[in-house]
């Protein structure tokens, strides 16, 4: 049974990632950080399969442990502060935690069994907010990065590094430029699930507005269920390399809203929403479109849920979660 071990599993693509490796047969491994972390009681109750190991990215020692603990084949490193608007605010902490965790992360893989005679394959998780304010348009894995918040310079640090150990030490390690992804399980502080769950809520007569920002910025949206798929088959492949996971279209804010309150039988979200400066950022990724040709080639990946099927599935299953609370 191939053995997996998986950092942010009780995040929206940990969850996701570890539900599709144990459709494959994976013994799966779940590194949570804390004394009494609020998400493990949820989280075990949903995914019994996953057994959790203590762990936390600030701290080398605990990752050395729980390496040894787990004896992963594979090792996916999703665990990051990674929340772009909050970076500003806590810069040192992100750069701490979604940068310098890779670091650590790789030397742990390093010291337990990541180099040519081991065997650990490593996944990092990189982001499209690597490239920030674009160079060019569409975005591939040759694209210059310009990162625009504290978030984005943190994971271009964790791209380099996990290169920079590939090219140094031999160690089996890929980095995926994932653009954004979204879902049911997306947290509400992200635009697609907080005007997901806001329709639903207007919809129900249990909020009557919705609070944005910047509704001019584009984002390359796909579905984080899709995208784990992609994260796995990097590492089967015979070589580490970086692929851009992507769908190759792009669409605004306002699109995402009109096509969300459509689905929830809302006529005109322009009655609702409302914008207000705190929602928008020092610093702003305006147009991101990922070409996602490589990791289609080579890895031979597609998408299966196009930008709307995505909406439909995120508002309908907000609207059965908000009206079941509202039963209790
Ligand atoms: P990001 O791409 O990782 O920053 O994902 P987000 O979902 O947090 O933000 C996507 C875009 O939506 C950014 O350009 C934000 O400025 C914009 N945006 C506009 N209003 C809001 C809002 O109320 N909340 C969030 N999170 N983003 C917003």
């Amino acid at each position: 049974m191939p053995r997996a071990f998986i950092t942010g599993i009780t995040g929206q693509d940990g969850q996701h990632l570890a539900e599709f490796l144990h459709s494959k047969g994976y013994q799966v491994f779940g590194m949570l950080k804390g004394q009494n972390n609020p998400r493990a009681l949820q989280f075990r109750d949903e995914f019994p399969y996953v057994e959790l190991v203590p762990g936390d990215l600030a701290d080398l020692p605990s990752l050395v442990s729980a390496l040894e603990y787990a004896q992963p084949d594979e090792v996916y490193n999703l665990g990051a502060i990674s929340f772009v608007a909050m970076s500003f605010g806590q810069a040192e902490l992100t750069s701490n935690i979604t940068g310098l965790g890779v670091l650590r992360m790789l030397e742990a893989v390093r010291m337990v069994g990541g180099t040519q005679n081991n065997k650990i394959r490593f996944y990092q998780a990189s982001s499209s907010e690597m490239f920030g304010k674009v160079r060019e348009v569409p975005q591939n894995e040759l694209t210059p990065f310009h990162p625009r918040s504290p978030y984005g310079c943190a994971k271009v640090f964790g791209h380099d590094i996990t290169v920079n150990y590939r090219e140094s030490y031999d160690i089996f390690a890929c980095s995926g430029i994932l653009f954004n992804h979204e879902g049911p399980r997306r947290g509400l502080e992200f635009v697609t699930r907080k005007i997901s769950n806001a329709a639903a809520r207007i919809k129900l007569g249990v909020q009557d507005e919705l609070v944005m920002g910047n509704l001019d910025a584009k984002r390359d949206w796909g579905f984080a269920g899709d995208y784990v798929r992609a994260m796995w088959l990097m590492l089967q492949q015979d070589a580490p390399d970086d692929y851009v996971v992507a769908t190759g279209e792009t669409h605004s804010i306002e699109e995402f809203l009109t096509l969300a309150f459509a689905e929830a039988g809302l006529d005109d979200w322009h009655r609702y929403v409302r914008q207000d400066p705190k929602f928008f950022r020092p610093a702003e990724v305006d147009f991101l479109i990922g070409d996602p040709k490589k990791a289609q080639d080579k890895l031979g990946w597609t998408r299966e849920v196009d930008f709307p099927a995505l909406v439909r599935m995120m508002v309908r299953h907000d609207l059965e979660v908000e009206a079941s609370r509202l039963k209790k």
